[in-house]
């Protein structure tokens, strides 16, 4: 019998790879060699190993690709299904831990926590550039209410806060199940004082939040980003913070990671980094492996798969220029 080469090329539980070589019909490998890629029937990746038109060349075997991660426009879908690639992502384990990096970044920003942590350690205590601000009261948009968006609400409820959100691949009763108050996305900046980024990278949503929705901004608002690097515009950012304006800004996700040497953006003590640690949780990472390694074999066996990609979605619809069936 003649056994599937699998390869796994991205961090991944040695639990979960011990499972899929608990299958005699495979053999798994741990590898990113070029001469094992190209033997390569079924892989699994995460976002740091892009699989452009050019990758998939080195790898004529390939016919099932699993990313171990909610975001998937590393990969070239359209490619993949040129050359019939089955695909599928892991939509279901990371959503909790973003959900909470979310809500980490808003809370350091509102507390100033990177600075009151300075200060601590030294014998002055000057409180008085540590003034904070409270979420209960106050306003909190989403961007994007999608699984993580809509947990992002949920949680602004529990802290007292009222919930606006932009989504307009979302119905009506969709957003009042989720307690969500729907505006344009001007309005939203115009109107949250908390605002949290959750929509893919597509060609719809690339530097969508930009200098226009930054003049919008509140003072003291805070603008947090734990989606994907190209949604926020860091060259208008890094403008208006130079002009002085408002928001601090909590960033877990960049256009190029890891950041180059002197970034601007860094220069701004009103803006908090993180190194795309959103579903960076032991918790997660066993997840996450387990859900890519079953659906693997979903793809494998016809059986069930947490994520088939393409998703049947509108958004995604609507960025490759096909047929929606909502539309606001
Ligand atoms: P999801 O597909 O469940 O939700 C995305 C939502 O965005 C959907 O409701 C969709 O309708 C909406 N949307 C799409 N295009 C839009 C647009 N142009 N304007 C407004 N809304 C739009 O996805 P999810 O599981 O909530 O994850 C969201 C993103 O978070 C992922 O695509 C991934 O890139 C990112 N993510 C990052 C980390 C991290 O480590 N920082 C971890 C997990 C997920």
């Amino acid at each position: 019998m003649n056994r599937v080469k699998i390869t796994i090329a991205d961090r991944f539980t040695a639990e979960a790879t011990a499972w899929l070589k608990s299958h005699s019909e495979f053999d798994v490998e741990t590898s990113t060699d070029p001469a094992r890629l190209k033997e390569t029937e079924a892989l699994i990746v995460r976002s740091q190993f892009r699989l452009p038109k050019e990758v998939l060349d080195l790898m004529p075997q390939l016919k099932f690709v699993v990313t171990a991660t909610v975001g998937f426009d590393h990969i070239d879908l359209d490619e993949c299904a040129s050359r019939e690639i089955k695909v599928a992502h892991a939509p279901l384990a990371h959503a909790a831990p973003a959900v909470e990096m979310t809500w980490a970044l808003i809370l350091a920003c509102a507390r100033k926590l990177k600075a009151a942590d300075k200060t601590a350690r030294t014998q002055e205590w000057d409180r008085e550039p540590l003034l904070g601000t409270e979420l209960c009261g106050k306003t909190h948009g989403v961007i994007g209410l999608g699984r993580i968006g809509s947990r992002v609400a949920k949680i602004a409820h529990a802290f007292g806060m009222d919930v606006v959100a932009h989504d307009p691949y979302r119905d009506n009763d969709y957003f009042a199940k989720h307690g969500a108050t729907r505006l344009g996305l001007d309005e939203l900046f115009h109107v949250a004082d908390t605002v949290s980024i959750h929509v893919p990278l597509t060609k719809e949503t690339k530097g969508r939040i930009n200098r226009v929705e930054f003049a919008f901004l509140k003072p003291h608002s805070i603008i947090v980003n734990t989606s994907r690097g190209g949604v926020v515009k860091e060259d208008d950012l890094v403008l208006h913070l130079k002009a002085g304006g408002h928001g601090t800004f909590g960033l877990d996700v960049f256009t190029q990671e890891p950041m180059r040497k002197g970034y601007e953006l860094l220069n701004f003590p009103q803006v908090v980094v993180t190194p795309h640690i959103g579903a960076n949780t032991r918790d997660a990472f066993t997840a996450v492996s387990m859900e890519a390694a079953r659906n693997l074999v979903g793809l494998l066996t016809k059986g069930p798969v947490s994520g088939p990609l393409p998703p049947d979605e509108d958004w995604y619809r609507a960025a490759s220029g096909l047929a929606v069936s909502v539309g606001v």
